[in-house]
């Protein structure tokens, strides 16, 4: 039965490849690990072996886990954001990833003020046009990030998203390169505090296309964390 560190060792091994695949090198691409659900241990045992990136999907949940995992790694929010916990994900998280509308942004710049924090943000794209699925659509994304680039406090490094489930992950590889097409359209804009250097896109399903068109950070859950002994 295969453990997190095979699950790891494997899952680098696919990364690599479809990252040579594109051109690029294992190293310029982040595993975030997603660990909703996942208790503290198997979230160390995954740090142990390398990983240096959490995601979690709840601010409450990240709360009670950040307090028991060993320190080291990064903490990204990957999950939507309600307003009146950004005072919360503003201390708890180094990077959240699930910016979507003016009213976040400007509540995410009110609290980093007052905690003299600076916010490093991606900017979520609903690409699919889902309506289970948070995002900004991909018309109002450059309005919406020029409103944003006047915010003080927040560094925008890039966009995310979520792609619909496909049972065959090629299926999906149209969303992955809209968003970097669209990031690449926003950086020919050279708005203040907004660059495109990071694309969130790809989980255990469909990491191989995300990379091919240009994912810098996977998020990845069951991939790493479903071992022989899980039922689910
Ligand atoms: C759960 C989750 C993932 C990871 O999904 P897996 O299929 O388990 O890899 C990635 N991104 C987001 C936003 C998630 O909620």
């Amino acid at each position: 039965m295969p453990s997190i560190e095979d699950n790891i060792a494997l899952l680098r091994d696919k990364i690599e490849a479809a990252a040579v695949r594109s051109g690029r090198r294992l190293e310029d691409i982040r595993i975030i690990a997603v660990t909703k659900t996942v208790p503290a241990d198997k979230i160390d045992a995954a740090v142990a072996a390398g990983l240096e990136h959490i995601g979690e999907s709840r601010v409450q949940e990240a709360a009670s886990k950040k307090e028991i995992v060993a320190p080291g790694p990064m903490w990204h929010l990957i999950g939507h954001l309600q307003r009146n916990k950004a005072k919360h994900a503003i201390r708890l998280f180094d990077f959240i990833h699930s910016v979507d509308s003016w009213r976040l942004a400007r509540a995410l710049q009110r609290r980093a003020e007052e905690a003299d924090l600076t916010v490093n943000c991606l900017v979520q794209v609903n690409i699919s046009g889902e309506k289970t699925k948070y995002g900004v659509s991909p018309d109002q994304l450059v309005s919406l990030l020029k409103k944003i680039s006047s915010l003080s406090r927040l560094n925008v490094h890039g966009l995310m998203t979520i792609a619909p489930y496909a049972e065959d992950p090629e299926e999906v590889r149209p969303i992955f390169r809209q968003l970097r097409q669209l990031a690449e359209r926003v950086d020919k804009l050279a708005l203040p505090r907004i660059c495109m250097q990071e694309l969130s896109m790809g989980m255990s399903g469909d990491f191989e296309p995300a990379i091919e068109e240009g994912a810098t950070m996977v998020r990845i859950g069951s991939a790493i964390f479903k071992t022989g002994l899980d039922v689910n």
